[in-house]
């Protein structure tokens, strides 16, 4: 049986801190989360999603010794990917240092992500293609695990528990996001404890059939991008909209940790809702006036932390 906890090295926006002036706003790293799952205190298992810099350097410090055994990535935004090729390079070292097997880094995404011919990972990232095994995801809406036997993407029910490589079972759903060709989220089934863990990735919006996916409901965990408090039109989701998803979602039977990322809010200053972009006063403040649902926790995501899945 795994513990799993999710770790969050970066929650920023696509910005990051602002060159040329002084340094006294909080730094909010580029985007990317971990799933980690221990078994008798060893970590066994790494599903990174999204690989925002500096995360590498942020697991470092943060005395992960297990490399990430899959990369997900939502969609293919600077921001998304700003650590890529160092995390792919640093990882080849770190297995061959440390006397490991070294077994190339599987990419998950959407398959448009992937093959897209101007913005596409494999197109940017292919020159590191010695280190990467690219797994582009077949069809939305199907559970996928990876084959034990040669780590290729296999729709779940068509392998046993034994067959798998890892307990978990994913899938993606498409979102609709500015100039990120097969942008989607992922949700992860893990099988024993059974738990279940949403990655929104960035949005504009989602379909309503999408939002309606019976996999969505009563997650264990979600990480939900929150650019903005109020502000609207910035090519992402924001506070005002995330709320209304929660309360779609979360039906407060089971217990549920909401942890918001991708946290921006330089759009709410632009737009008049604050004289100043939100501080982490600002933030706390405006999300601790919503009542979540019955077992729920809406947690602000900070870098390099851990959260416990129960
Ligand atoms: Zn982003
Ligand atoms: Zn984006």
């Amino acid at each position: 049986m795994m513990n799993l906890s999710i770790y969050t090295w970066g929650t920023g926006c696509a910005f990051g801190r602002e060159l040329g002036l002084p340094p006294n706003r909080t730094r909010r790293h580029h985007v990317s989360s971990s799933i980690i799952g221990f078994e008798n205190g060893e970590m066994r298992l790494h599903l990174l999603v999204d690989a925002g810099a500096p995360c590498v350097e942020t697991m470092i410090d943060s005395g992960i010794t297990r490399v990430p055994d899959v990369l997900f990535i939502t969609h293919p935004h600077a921001d998304h990917v700003s650590d890529f090729d160092k995390l792919a390079i640093s990882r080849m070292r770190g297995l061959k240092f440390s006397g490991q097997v070294f077994a190339p880094l599987a990419v998950v995404a959407s398959a448009e992500c992937i093959a897209n011919p101007t913005s596409g990972l494999r197109t940017r990232f292919g020159y590191l293609d010695f280190l990467l095994k690219w797994l582009p995801i077949p069809d939305y809406d199907v559970w996928y695990s990876l084959s034990a036997a040669d780590g290729e993407l296999l729709p779940t029910d068509s392998v046993s528990a034994q067959d798998k490589q890892f307990p978990v079972s994913f899938k993606a759903l498409p979102v609709y996001h500015i100039q990120a060709p097969g942008a989607c989220l992922f949700i992860f089934r893990f099988d024993e404890p059974r738990r279940k863990i949403v990655f929104s990735g960035d949005f504009d919006s989602i379909e309503e059939s999408v939002i309606e996916n019976h996999d969505l409901r009563d997650p264990d965990a979600m990480v939900l991008e929150t650019n903005t408090l109020k502000a609207v039109r910035t090519n992402h989701s924001n506070w005002e909209v995330n709320k209304e998803l929660i309360a779609r979602w979360v039906t407060g039977k089971t217990k549920s940790l909401i942890l918001l990322n991708h946290l921006s809010g330089s759009e709410d200053y632009e737009q008049g809702y604050y004289d100043h972009i939100p501080t982490d006063s600002d933030w706390a403040e405006e999300i601790g006036r919503f009542t979540p649902p019955a077992n729920t926790d809406v947690v602000i995501a900070e870098d390099g932390k851990w959260y416990p899945i129960g």
